[in-house]
């Protein structure tokens, strides 16, 4: 079941899980919008913009 864990796109060298996102490539945007006169809150998401969507980054990044 999990022998294919490394089998992505990876490069190989070290890499860190994004803390942005938690290696999920995107990131939470919520919005305020009036939709038929009601308010509401609009939740797209948006590609991390420090991972780009990798949902990690190269190299070892510390935790800010
Ligand atoms: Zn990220």
């Amino acid at each position: 079941m999990d022998d294919d864990e490394d089998a992505d796109d990876e490069p190989t060298g070290l890499h860190t899980v994004c803390h942005a996102c938690s290696g999920a490539g995107m990131m939470p945007d919520p919005k305020c919008a009036i939709i038929a006169g009601q308010p509401r809150t609009i939740d797209n998401g948006r590609p991390c913009t420090w991972c780009e969507g990798r949902g990690y980054r190269h190299g070892l990044v510390p935790p800010v």
